[in-house]
């Protein structure tokens, strides 16, 4: 086992090789719960990148015109390869970022075949041409077909570095893209184990390729020429890679922060809402866009609701993941995030929060950070208004349901949203009203496994879906075919030469068809 790594700012906290200029060569990862260095990669240059998206455009070529039915057929051979290898992905992600071995197998494989089955199942549905009725040109006739965009940027994030990037990369093959990914810095060895499996499959090697690096490799991907790109990230750098994606008019979904609410009503299954509360705080060490981050708990069940998460959470077993299967908490992914974590909970407590469980960081080997549960918070505290990312939930008493909607709604982010109570049409309602992407009503998380549903955030949590028919749809340019029902007469009354009759007429057509009370309305109306 090797010695901690020490944080260097300029690199998120892992190690890097230094070329003579300056520049970063190889990305070291680390085993965040041992400190084990588990092996290394090589940063991709500017023009390596520029490269792969020439490489894989040329591979889209070919790709992009299979009949849909025969690119399925060859994805789902690396699905099959995908289950055979599940515990080798586990392996991998499960090390590099110190995550238990239930999460890596269920939240990472099972989500990522999943999709995959879905699009596989239903592409030739939702990708399917089909008619738009058109109310006025009734004599024409219009289409919207669904072509694939070409090359397909992805930048990742850390925290689940199999799922994310492996939804967004098998949307875009399905739709007939190719596809140039770079992965995290921090979490490099879990997308390549991804590429290993997918060039044993027999698919063309340069439908998807990898490239390692920095922010400069994304941004080189941005500027290399792709149709599209997905990101997934911390909202600051979202704003960077839109304003870059901007500058070169690239289309893109931005999968940003979160800061779910939950809400604890008066009539809330306390046992459940209790378990879910520690389940969603708590699972990959809080370290999930969609975690609970915050709870509004009515005062009628506040004080119990509080007892039963103390006493569950102090049943969590922490620690390294690898080789077992009976831990619950893992890792922290490296120590600026356990930085974040000590700050807010300085802040929380300095404003009279109390802690109830955790609060510190573990000592001894590996980056853990235990488990926090803080009461007596309100919005003056940054817990309750910046994204924790880190295994804290602070509740918060509230008087009413109208009060704890409010609170919910006062926050820059909008991805998930949470609302517990035994009454579920009550539950729908108060979910319409809190601003978010999803709202889920008595469960947590689950939201993100519905491959079906659009999972995506309003406000700063971003824009754009992922998931659902939507987003495999907006993997592809949507053109329009419009064409005539009847032969075409030599002119058109529209066309040139223009003339005073002609406007007299358009005139009268206009009246006739949008004046209130106009004759073709009432006689609309009859029918
Ligand atoms: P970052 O924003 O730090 O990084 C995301 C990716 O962007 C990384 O691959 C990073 O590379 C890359 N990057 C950094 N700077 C640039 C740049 N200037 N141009 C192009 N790419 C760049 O996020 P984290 O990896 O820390 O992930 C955590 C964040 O992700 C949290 O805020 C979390 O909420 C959010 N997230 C959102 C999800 C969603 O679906 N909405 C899901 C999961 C996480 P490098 O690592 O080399 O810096």
């Amino acid at each position: 086992m090797g010695a901690l790594h020490q944080v260097d700012s300029n690199t998120n906290g892992n190690g890097s090789g230094t070329a003579k200029d300056g520049s970063r060569t190889t990305i070291k990862s680390w085993a965040p719960a041992t400190g084990e260095l588990l092996g290394e990669v090589r940063v991709s240059t500017k023009d390596e990148i520029r490269a792969a998206v020439a490489r894989a455009r040329k591979a889209q070529a070919a790709w992009g015109v299979l009949p849909i039915e025969e690119r399925c057929e060859r994805l789902l051979r690396l699905r099959d390869a995908l289950v055979d290898r599940a515990d080798e992905i586990v392996d991998v992600v499960s090390r590099e970022c110190g995550k238990p071995r239930h999460d890596c197998l269920s939240h990472e494989v099972t989500v990522t075949v999943d999709l995959l089955s879905y699009y596989c199942k239903n592409a030739a549905r939702i990708l399917a041409p089909h008619d738009i009725g058109l109310h006025l040109l009734k004599h024409k006739k219009s289409s919207i077909h669904y072509a694939p965009r070409g090359v397909v940027g992805v930048i990742s994030p850390w925290n689940f570095p199999f799922v994310i990037p492996m939804g967004d990369v098998l949307a875009a093959l399905v739709a007939g893209n190719a596809v140039v990914l770079k992965p995290s810095e921090v979490t490099p060895l879990s997308i390549q184990k991804a590429k290993e499996i997918f060039d044993g499959t027999g698919l063309p090697e340069d439908l998807f390729t990898v490239v390692y690096g920095y922010g400069e490799a994304g941004q080189a991907l941005i500027e290399s020429g792709i149709q599209k790109l997905v990101f997934t990230g911390g909202v600051e750098t979202g704003k960077r890679v839109a304003a870059a994606c901007g500058a070169n008019l690239v289309p893109c979904v931005m999968e940003l922060g979160g800061k779910a609410p939950l809400i604890a009503c008066a009539d809330c299954d306390v046992e459940r809402t209790a378990r879910a509360i520690v389940f969603g705080g708590f699972v990959n060490s809080g370290q999930v866009c969609i975690s609970v981050e915050r709870v509004y708990a009515h005062e009628s069940v506040h004080d119990q609701l509080v007892a039963r998460v103390k006493e569950i959470t102090g049943t969590l077993r922490q620690g390294d993941p690898n080789g077992t299967e009976t831990v619950d908490v893992g890792a922290i992914i490296f120590p600026k995030q356990i930085e974040i974590a000590e700050k807010h909970i300085a802040d929380a407590v300095a404003k009279g929060a109390q802690i109830v469980s955790g609060g510190k960081k573990r000592t001894g080997a590996g980056q853990f950070f235990e488990p926090t549960v803080l009461t007596g918070c309100d919005h003056t505290m940054t817990v309750m208004k910046e994204e924790i990312f880190g295994p804290i939930v602070p509740i918060q008493k509230v008087a009413s349901e109208d009060e704890a909607v409010r609170l919910a709604n006062d926050s820059h982010l909008g991805l998930n949203a949470y609302v517990f109570t035994k009454n579920r049409e009550k539950g729908k309602r108060i979910a319409q009203r809190i601003e978010a992407g999803s709202v889920v009503v008595n469960d947590v998380l689950v939201n993100y496994a519905a491959a079906e549903a659009p999972f995506g955030g309003i406000k700063q949590s971003g824009f754009g879906r992922v998931h659902g028919d939507d987003a495999l749809r907006d993997m592809c340019d949507a053109r329009h075919v419009f064409s005539g029902r009847v032969p075409e007469p030599s002119s058109d009354p529209l066309w040139f030469p223009y003339s005073s009759k002609a406007y007299r007429w358009q005139m009268r057509v206009l009246r006739a068809l949008f004046s209130r009370g106009s004759i073709v309305k009432r006689i609309g109306k009859l029918f």
